[in-house]
């Protein structure tokens, strides 16, 4: 099906990210449809931290408000319909989606984030986003002073070290079959009383995602409450890049400081463009790509006095 109306912007991803590009378009009169599949990457937590006036609430309850905040800008359509194929044409852009329907629209945003990539441990995915967790900012606080792992390796491990090494004594790091630290960071880690663990882990012990135990290959288990865990990720959406749109060396979308991607009239904001990974962010971001494509949309239209 195809509606026939153009749109001044396609949103696609309606999470915090695409919601924030939104509300910056439906406060400048844009026409805007927001296309959102409904799996954000944090849908699994219990509660969202770090977000100055949301904090503690649940990730739904965040977006929820959001929306309805931003439908009450009557030029913007949110549907719930996941985006296939981009088109580009004369400088517009086609979406088509699953559900068989078109949309035509003169700018793109892509906030569509990113996927998380589960190891193969059993017991991992039921976890994440509960006990077995990304952000020393965003959890570390519920788990203070408690037992802790990091299963991280190399640089990435000796940082998160750092970072939840103010929040409790009771560390051990993790690094999952192989121990990439060079000597000088053994003994620093040493020095603040941090375990290293080389072995392989096979599975976390929990009771509905909360951790008991962490269980290695050769048999042996160690108690735990929390375990931060630096996982691999992909584009949550192929179609940027389907487009031509650049990814950086880390697999994140590349935009400009004005959230511009290497693509005119295509935007992209939140977690598919940085590693700087937050609520906090993803609205920043999203309300940076909503003014950039409002202020192009804006100097497009601005007539040029015929002499
Ligand atoms: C487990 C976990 C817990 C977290 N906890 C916190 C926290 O406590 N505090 C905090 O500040 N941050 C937290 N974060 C980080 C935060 O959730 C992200 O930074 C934020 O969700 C990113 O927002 P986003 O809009 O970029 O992407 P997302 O929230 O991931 O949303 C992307 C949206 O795009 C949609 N989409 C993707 N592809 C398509 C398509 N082709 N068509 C249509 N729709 C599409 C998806 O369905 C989704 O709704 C957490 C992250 C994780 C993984």
């Amino acid at each position: 099906m195809n509606t026939g109306t153009i749109y001044d912007v396609i949103i696609v991803g309606g999470s915090y990210a695409g919601l924030s590009a939104a509300m910056a378009l439906g406060r400048s009169l844009r026409k805007v449809i927001i296309i959102d599949s409904g799996l954000p990457c944090n849908r699994q937590t219990p509660h969202s931290h770090n977000f100055i006036t949301q904090d503690g609430k649940t990730p739904k309850e965040i977006s929820e408000l959001a929306l309805d905040q931003v439908l009450n800008y009557d030029t913007v359509t949110s549907i719930k319909d996941l985006a296939l194929r981009a088109t580009e044409i004369n400088g517009s852009f086609k979406i088509e989606t699953a559900s068989g329907s078109e949309y035509s629209g003169r700018k793109l945003i892509f906030a569509t984030g990113i996927k998380d990539l589960m190891p193969a441990i059993k017991g991992f995915s039921d976890c994440w986003g509960i006990t077995a967790i990304h952000c020393p900012y965003c959890h570390g606080y519920e788990f203070k002073h408690q037992r802790t792992g990091i299963m991280a390796n190399g640089e990435r491990g000796f940082h998160l070290a750092s970072l939840v090494k103010n929040l409790t004594d009771e560390l051990t790091i993790f690094t999952n079959g192989n121990n990439d630290f060079i000597d000088v960071q053994t003994l620093q880690l040493k020095s603040n009383n941090i375990q290293v663990n080389d072995k392989k882990i096979i599975e976390l012990v929990h009771k509905k995602g909360t951790i008991q135990k962490v269980v290695f290959d050769e048999g042996s288990s160690q108690n735990l409450d929390a375990l931060y865990a630096s996982i691999p990720f992909e584009q949550h959406c192929p179609i940027p890049q389907q487009l031509g749109c650049e990814l950086d060396d880390m697999g994140y979308l590349s935009v400009d400081p004005f959230q511009q991607t290497s693509l005119k009239g295509v935007f992209a904001c939140g977690d598919s463009t940085t590693r700087l990974r937050s609520v906090a962010n993803s609205v920043n971001s999203g309300n940076i790509a909503g003014a950039m494509a409002n202020k192009e949309l804006a100097e497009e239209e601005f007539l040029i006095p015929t002499l």
